[in-house]
């Protein structure tokens, strides 16, 4: 029988009990004939502690060590979890990536894998190990030790059912699948049994964050079904497979939301050729990832640009668009973190028309301002103040049919 990719996230493996249930999973599966590749990312809470313990020792601390330190996280997991296997009377081995040739570029934190090798994981699993891989990390060119980007180890996964042409990528998380909102925050959110790669990708960007958005986008283009289940039950989850309009007849399959969210706005400046090239280029250069963009009309010569970041890269992109005012004869440059996205998406958008009309009439029925709009084909996205993020998202959820 063929090789079974899981992965366990930081919750299941967040104590000694969890490792070892964790463990009893594995070897039940590998008992009915399979091979066991394992992706596990560190304990719950790991790496938010880590890098806490990097901001106390520097105010900025260097990109290299910081991946250096975050990467020790998922060694713990995997040695543990190893270690619990054997004593089940199991066979394992623990890998780094390093150990297993996952070589990626050299973009500390937000690192994107550009090989993996299969040979070591392959002799390991003819030998009847149960192969445990570290996620979330890999090493560049020079053998720099790297990481994915937060909630990188399901892109780990991916990637390795990729390279290893494994039958099916299993992620196993706190959850139990997908739902058509977070259900912490709409608690008549409905499970789903199936959802298309390219719903679950548009969610994934616009804030659900059951999956990681490159391991989704990997899956894509490798066309490796990815079943998302919890570790805790037995039920089956959601897969996340190939193909439109899975569940027949719904136009928007789920609302996303995203509260950390910053808008930055450069303002009056000079309404002429080049100006947004020159912003965006130098916020490009200092790696500032821009997501919405929005410039006003133009008054007397002038405009306003308004874009957002995520939280993380304000100050940068308020320091980028500062350090240009001058060249830009800018009047002022704003930065507001309180801000959150809102998205609906659905495949059945491509067809029926009127949805992003009901979208923004119910909002404003409820009070919501919207500052911000962006659509793509299967999505619509608003920008609203943090505070109404909750009704904004039950508000969405119960217009679009979602709770039936
Ligand atoms: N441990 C990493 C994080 O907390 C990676 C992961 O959990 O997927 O982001
Ligand atoms: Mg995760």
């Amino acid at each position: 029988m063929g090789i079974i990719v899981q992965k366990y996230g930081g919750t299941s493996v967040a104590d000694a009990l969890r490792v070892r249930n964790v463990a009893e999973r594995i070897l039940y599966t590998q008992n009915k004939g399979h091979q066991m590749v394992i992706v596990v990312s560190a304990p719950a809470g790991k790496t938010d502690e880590l890098l806490a313990l990097a901001k106390g020792v520097a105010k900025n601390p260097c990109a290299r060590e910081v991946d250096m330190l975050l990467a020790t996280g998922e060694q713990i997991s995997i040695a543990l979890l190893a270690m619990a296997i054997d004593d089940l009377g199991g066979k394992a081995i623990s890998l780094t990536a390093a150990q297993v040739g996952i070589k990626t570029d050299g973009a500390f934190q937000k690192a994107k894998i550009t090989e993996i090798s299969s040979k070591r994981i392959k002799e390991e699993l003819a030998k009847g190990q149960v192969v445990i891989v570290a996620g979330f990390q890999g090493v560049d060119e020079k053998n720099n030790i790297t990481t994915l980007g937060r909630g990188g180890s399901d892109t780990s996964a991916v990637a390795l059912a990729a390279a290893l042409q494994a039958d099916v990528c299993e992620i196993y998380t706190d959850v139990d699948g997908v739902y058509t909102a977070d259900p912490r925050l709409v608690p008549n959110a409905k499970k789903h049994d199936e959802i298309s790669y390219d719903e679950m990708l548009e969610m994934a960007s616009l804030g659900a964050k059951v999956l990681h958005l490159r391991a989704v986008e990997l899956a894509k283009k490798y066309n490796v079904p990815i079943r998302v289940r919890s570790s805790f039950n037995e039920n089956p989850g959601t897969v996340v497979k190939g193909g439109e309009n899975l569940e027949q007849g719904r136009i928007v399959v789920g609302v996303a939301h995203n509260n950390k969210i910053s808008k930055v706005t450069i303002a009056r400046v000079a309404d002429k050729p080049g100006v947004a090239a020159l912003i965006f280029t130098k916020l490009a250069a200092a790696e500032v990832n821009v997501d919405m963009i929005v410039q006003s009309a133009s008054k007397e010569g002038l405009a306003d640009i308004s874009f957002t970041v995520s939280k993380d890269d304000a100050l940068k992109a308020e320091e980028v668009a500062t350090s240009m005012m001058g060249e830009l004869s800018a009047g002022l440059v704003e930065r507001d973190d309180n801000k959150a996205k809102i998205s609906i998406v659905g495949t059945g958008m491509l067809t029926n028309p009127g949805v992003a009309a009901k979208m923004f009439e119910s909002l404003a029925e409820n009070g919501i301002n919207i500052e911000m709009i962006s659509t793509s084909d299967i999505s619509i996205s608003t920008v609203i103040s943090c505070e109404l993020v909750e009704k904004a998202v039950q508000t969405l959820h119960a217009v679009f049919g979602l709770d039936k």
